[in-house]
């Protein structure tokens, strides 16, 4: 059923020169369900150059006919979605629908970056003398290097892989470890659909080992990365050192206000599914809840109420709607986050433990009153534990709201189009979704400011990372 996990370099699909593998857990059994290579230098220089060529090759195609293969790219993935969903479910451990969601959105991606791709325009400036013609022309970057996260194999690496393609770039990309085989699905879809192979290498081994090499690599002249804000910093200040263009998308910690005028059914049922999407393990998903006093005690209830009738289990099973965390280190965190939590002067409403003692289930859980100093206001959990907390006033919710050092999404319910107004302009936020979940389409801006990162993985904006602008100024000869 699971899939034998390859490197894909240079038009080969083979493991790392060193015959090195590392293991790959169902995290709903915490059992061996294969291994991956581990790419070694060897196997990140034959990429390198593969990649110097297939820049050379890809840019030559144009965008109209880039455009072509990748939404044919884009229908391959939705005939496979089947295939590719349950190989994702036996990975990352995520309910199968919430998987098959996952890949399908993903050909959205690649669709709405092919066609984009044939609309990044140069301009003409007006000149100051006669017969001066001043142009400016957009161009590829150059060969990329792409680093995804295990929370989703596809939609973490279809983001980049699409804007780096449809752009003129080639990429060697670095998928997660824990989650390989969905990701590298996405890889073979672009490959059967006619991107040369030269363009887009899959790597895997050593996170640390492989950004350490590539980074600094004259051939990469462009970094992404999704991840945590600590990895994301280590990164970005190497590729400072090296004067490589980056993209950021980091962690958050989304403040969720509600206000007394708010539609509570709809802030609890919308909130609530957002909280625990994907076991949590979301960089956008909601997680301090603010919620004005007037309402806050009915607003606990109801929360826990829907957090508690969340049916935890297998992926594969149709009744799950949380499956396990994606691996055993999410178990210690968020046992880390409750004990604090707890230890601050919380109260527990729903969950805080471990369910059984076979694969890396845990319960979805609210604090409510949670002390500003307790860790779990402070640092992202990344897991199925919501912290509630009332406030008597507006100013001091959104002073609340940015108290963090993260500023990626935000969310609040409310009425009052005044108020969300100034929801909108008040959050320091680089997404903000009132009264809905609205993020994450492919034609919107995806990304965040401050601690989370810079640089956007969605709409227009996500294109002009991969490219340069050139300036030509001609005067008639
Ligand atoms: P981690 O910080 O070790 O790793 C996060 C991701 O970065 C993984 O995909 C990992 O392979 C990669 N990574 C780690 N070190 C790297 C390096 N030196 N070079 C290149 N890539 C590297 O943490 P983890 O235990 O895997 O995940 C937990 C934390 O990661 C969470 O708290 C969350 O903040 C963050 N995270 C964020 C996202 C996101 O969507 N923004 C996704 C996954 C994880």
């Amino acid at each position: 059923m699971y899939p034998e996990v390859l490197l894909h370099i240079a038009g080969e699909w083979r493991g790392a020169r060193s015959g090195e593998t590392r293991p790959i857990v169902n995290p709903a059994t915490a059992e061996e369900i294969g291994r991956h290579p581990v790419a070694g230098k060897a196997d990140l220089d034959e990429a390198l150059e593969a990649a110097e060529r297939g820049f050379k090759t890809w840019r030559a195609v144009s965008a109209f006919d880039r455009g072509k293969i990748m939404r044919k790219a884009a229908n391959l993935i939705r005939e496979r979605a089947d295939a590719i969903a349950r190989v994702m479910v036996l990975e990352q451990g995520k309910p199968l629908a919430e998987a098959k969601g996952e890949t399908l959105a993903g050909a959205d991606v690649i669709d709405w970056f092919a066609e984009e791709g044939r609309r990044a325009y140069g301009r003409v400036i007006p000149a100051r003398a006669d017969g001066v013609m001043q142009i400016v022309l957009r161009e590829p970057v150059g060969p990329v290097a792409a680093f995804t996260p295990w929370n989703f194999p596809i939609n973490q690496a279809v983001r980049k892989v699409s804007a780096a393609l449809c752009t003129g770039c080639s990429v060697v990309l670095k998928g997660p470890e824990e989650t390989p085989a969905s990701c590298a699905e996405l890889v073979r879809a672009f490959l059967d659909a006619g991107v040369p192979s030269d363009a887009l290498s899959f790597v895997v081994g050593v996170p640390a080992d492989i950004s350490s090499y590539l980074i600094p690599h004259p051939t990469i002249r462009k970094i992404s990365f999704t991840g945590s804000t600590a990895i994301g910093k280590q990164l970005a200040a190497l590729a400072g050192q090296h004067m490589k263009r980056v993209t950021m998308e980091l962690g958050g910690h989304a403040p969720a206000i509600v206000f007394k005028d708010a539609d509570l059914d709809k802030a609890i049922s919308v909130l609530s599914a957002n909280k625990f999407r994907n076991a949590g393990q979301v960089c956008v998903a909601p997680t301090r809840f603010l919620v004005h006093d007037s309402v806050k005690d009915e607003f606990v209830t109801r929360f826990t109420e829907a957090a508690r009738a969340i049916k935890v289990g297998d992926g594969l099973d149709s009744n799950t709607r949380m499956g396990p965390l994606a691996h055993d280190r999410r178990i210690t965190a968020m046992e880390s986050f409750v004990a604090d939590a707890q230890a601050s002067g919380a109260e527990l409403t729903t969950g805080g433990k471990r369910i059984g003692n076979q694969g890396y289930f845990f319960e979805p859980t609210v604090f409510t009153d949670v002390p500003l100093t307790a860790k779990l206001m402070n640092e992202e959990p990344f897991g199925p534990i919501a912290a509630i907390r009332g406030f008597s006033d507006e100013e001091e919710a959104f002073e609340e709201a940015n108290r963090l050092p993260y500023g990626l999404a935000a969310y609040a319910y409310t009425r009052s189009t005044a108020l969300a107004e100034r929801v909108a302009s008040r959050v320091e936020s680089g997404m903000v979704s009132i009264n809905h979940h609205g993020l994450a389409l492919p034609e919107v801006p995806f990304g965040g400011v401050k601690d989370s990162g810079y640089g956007s993985e969605g709409g227009s904006e996500a294109i002009e990372g991969y490219l340069n602008s050139k300036f030509v100024t001609q005067a008639r000869a």
